[in-house]
């Protein structure tokens, strides 16, 4: 993997022999004894707090943002109005455990606060931006799919979250993440192509991005998407990592790509892309540090693509706001 991309550091070990069996509602109630199978290994048990929408619970105060580890008496009382208790797997010797909350579970001035995982993610330490990613994936997945695609009745979750059985038909269904493809494409005096989608506010902008299609190759969406969006013909498709983005179910797969001839002219389609201008590193810092262009956020696999090819971390834009600000 070529760039340094914030959401696919570290590592949950998702205990997939033991999964199957996992009771995330007994482990809360009766600690690393509930665990069969890996007991052993398990002393502890930490429940970190989530919502469907990406939002992660991160300690107040301290160095740099850490995970929110719920005390299991609260977890406990939180389950019992309703809230959905998910097994993530295990890092180190704890298993770790999400706990779906609504915005409001917040505690006004406690130990934890909210934090939004695609402004933060780069922040936290490894092992913490795994699981975050992991949790924010499943809490997303759990909260979309609620009923069976093939007869419509309620489904409810199995494996500790990592599965859903219909209660009507049986079918079973796994964690879905779409593939999308994001290119930072470059023309030939070595400028890279930023665009503002009509959806974005400001001065937002960011490299060229969309979902794969049914039946399409990543790589084949890479040339299509260029293409539709800002009328350009890309050669030199390069592959450079990817990275899991669960807001609410996207798999980035990260490319770089040149211009076809040397002078390339980008034609916004006028749909989905209102702008789009090529950046010479110069050009794209003097933007940057004068308000007038907004970069992709740190944790986004566009800024780790576009600070690949900058050479080094991006200036920051004035007025930046607070990556742990309250969603
Ligand atoms: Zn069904």
């Amino acid at each position: 993997m070529r760039c340094d991309l914030p959401l696919a550091r570290g590592g949950v070990d998702p205990l997939v022999p033991v999964r199957e069996s996992v009771d995330p509602v007994r482990l809360v109630r009766e600690g690393p004894s509930a665990l069969t199978g890996a007991a052993g290994r398990i002393g502890a048990v930490r429940v970190l707090p989530v919502t469907a929408r990406g939002w992660v619970g991160v300690e107040r105060g301290g160095e740099g943002p850490r995970l929110a580890s719920i005390p299991l008496a609260e977890a406990e009382r939180l389950i019992g109005v309703g809230r959905p208790v998910l097994f993530l797997g295990a890092t180190g010797d704890a298993a770790r455990l999400a706990l779906v909350l609504d915005a409001d579970d917040e505690p006004r001035s406690g130990p934890w606060r909210w934090a939004a995982l695609r402004w933060c993610g780069h922040l936290l330490g490894d092992d913490d931006a795994a699981l975050a990613a992991a949790a924010a994936a499943l809490a997303a997945w759990h909260d979309s799919f609620r009923y069976c695609p093939r007869c419509a009745a309620p489904v409810e979750p199995r494996a500790g979250g990592w599965s859903t059985a219909c209660t009507g038909c049986g079918a079973v269904e796994f964690p879905r993440h779409d593939p999308a493809i994001i290119v930072l494409v470059v023309d030939g005096r070595d400028r890279a192509l930023l665009a503002h989608n009509t959806a974005w506010s400001g001065s937002f902008a960011s490299a060229i991005a969309g979902f794969v299609e049914a039946g399409e190759s990543p790589d084949r969406a890479v040339a299509r998407e260029v293409r539709e969006e800002v009328g350009l013909e890309v050669r030199d498709v390069e592959y450079l990592g990817s990275q899991p983005w669960p807001f609410p179910r996207s798999q980035m797969l990260g490319y770089r790509a040149r211009t076809v001839g040397a002078e390339a002219v980008p034609v916004p389609d006028g749909q989905e892309i209102e702008w789009a201008r090529f950046y010479s590193r110069e050009d794209l810092a003097e933007e940057i540090r004068g308000g007038r262009l907004e970069p992709p956020g740190r944790a986004s696999i566009a800024s780790a693509m576009l600070r690949d090819w900058y050479g080094g971390e991006l200036p920051e834009p004035p007025g930046a706001p607070d990556p742990l600000r309250r969603p």
